[in-house]
C-alpha cells in the first residue's frame, strides 16, 4: 500500500513570474493527511486560501488559474505537476502575489528545491482516483489562425501514463510524440526538466499584450523561423512539456490511475477532462459543472 506524503519542512522560492514579470515569493509547507494541495494569498487581507481542485479553476487561457471571490493565483500547473510527479499529497502553497514564479520554466527547479528538505511519509493510505471507463473531451486549437481538432481521453489503467502527440508543420519542431509511464524517478529524468516553449512570433505578440514579460532564454525554449534559439534539454522537449502541463492540470483530481492519450490538447481541455473524471467519481459534488 502507498501512503500519503507531505514536505518535510517549508521551502521558500523567490523569482520572477512568467507572464507579469513581477518578483514573487512562495512558501511550500507541510500539511496533515487528507488536506490535498491548498493555495493561499499571503498579500491579501485575511490571507484567503483555496484547495486546488476542479471547482477552483477560473481561467485556462495560456495557463491554469484558480481563485475565488475576485482573487486569483495563476500559472499553477508546473508546481502542480511537481507535486503529482513526486507524489506529494498534502501541502500549503503561500504566495505574495497573483502569479507563481516561473522557476526555470519547467518543474525541475521546484522539484530540486523541495527535495533538498525531502518528503515525509504520513499515516493515511494514498487515495487514488481510478478511472472506471473511458472518458474523453474534444476541442479546437488555433495555430496561426488555422483550426485543428484537439482530443484528450483517459482509459482505465493500473498506473498513471500519458501518450501525447504534438502536431505541427513548423519545420523546426515537426510533429513530436512521447509516452510517459509515471514514477517519481521517471518524472525527474524524463518530464520535470522539459521547459515551456514559445514560438518567436507568438512571444513578440504576447509581449505587446503585456504577457510573457518574465520569460527569457533561460526558462523558455524559443522556436525561431529557422531553428531553436537556445540549447534544448531533449530533442522532443515540446511534447515532454505538454505532458508536464497535463500532469499538473489533472492533479486537480488528486493522485490518478489511468492512461491519458492526448492529441494537441492544452489547459482548457485538460480542465474539461479533469471535471469529467471528478464527475465520474462524485457526481453530486461536482454537479454544478
Ligand atoms: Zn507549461
Amino acid at each position: 500500500m502507498e501512503y500519503q506524503q507531505t514536505v518535510a519542512a517549508t521551502t521558500i522560492i523567490s523569482g520572477q513570474a512568467l507572464h507579469s514579470g513581477k518578483m514573487v515569493t512562495m512558501q511550500i509547507s507541510p500539511q496533515p493527511e487528507n488536506t490535498g494541495v491548498v493555495f493561499q494569498r499571503l498579500d491579501l487581507p485575511g490571507r484567503p486560501s483555496i484547495k486546488a481542485d476542479v471547482r477552483a479553476v477560473v481561467n485556462t487561457e495560456r495557463n491554469t488559474t484558480i481563485g475565488k471571490d475576485g482573487w486569483k493565483i495563476s500559472t499553477i500547473e508546473h508546481l502542480m505537476a511537481t507535486f503529482h510527479g513526486l507524489g506529494i499529497d498534502n501541502v500549503l502553497v503561500g504566495i505574495d502575489g497573483e502569479e507563481l514564479p516561473v522557476g526555470d520554466g519547467s518543474a525541475r527547479f521546484f522539484a530540486e528545491e523541495i527535495l533538498k528538505t525531502g518528503l515525509i511519509t504520513q499515516n493515511a493510505p494514498r487515495q487514488y482516483t481510478v478511472v472506471k471507463e473511458p472518458l474523453w473531451v474534444e476541442g479546437v486549437v488555433y495555430k496561426q489562425d488555422i483550426p485543428a481538432k484537439a482530443t484528450l481521453l483517459i482509459l482505465p489503467s493500473d498506473r498513471f501514463e500519458v501518450s501525447f502527440t504534438f502536431t505541427s508543420d513548423h519545420k523546426v519542431t515537426g510533429t513530436q510524440y512521447y509516452h510517459f509511464e509515471a514514477s517519481p524517478d521517471n518524472f525527474m529524468k524524463e518530464i520535470a526538466p522539459a521547459r515551456t516553449v514559445g514560438f518567436l512570433q507568438e512571444i513578440e505578440y504576447l509581449r505587446s499584450q503585456g504577457l510573457a514579460l518574465g520569460g527569457d532564454l533561460d526558462c523558455v525554449v524559443v522556436v525561431g523561423d529557422d531553428g531553436y534559439q537556445n540549447e534544448l534539454r531533449f530533442p522532443e522537449e515540446i511534447v515532454r512539456h505538454k505532458i508536464l502541463d497535463i500532469m499538473g492540470d489533472l492533479y486537480l483530481v488528486g493522485p490518478l490511475r489511468g492512461h491519458v492519450i492526448a492529441i494537441r490538447s492544452g489547459h482548457k481541455l485538460d480542465w474539461e477532462l479533469a471535471k469529467k473524471i471528478a464527475m465520474q467519481q462524485a457526481p453530486k459534488d461536482i454537479s454544478r459543472f
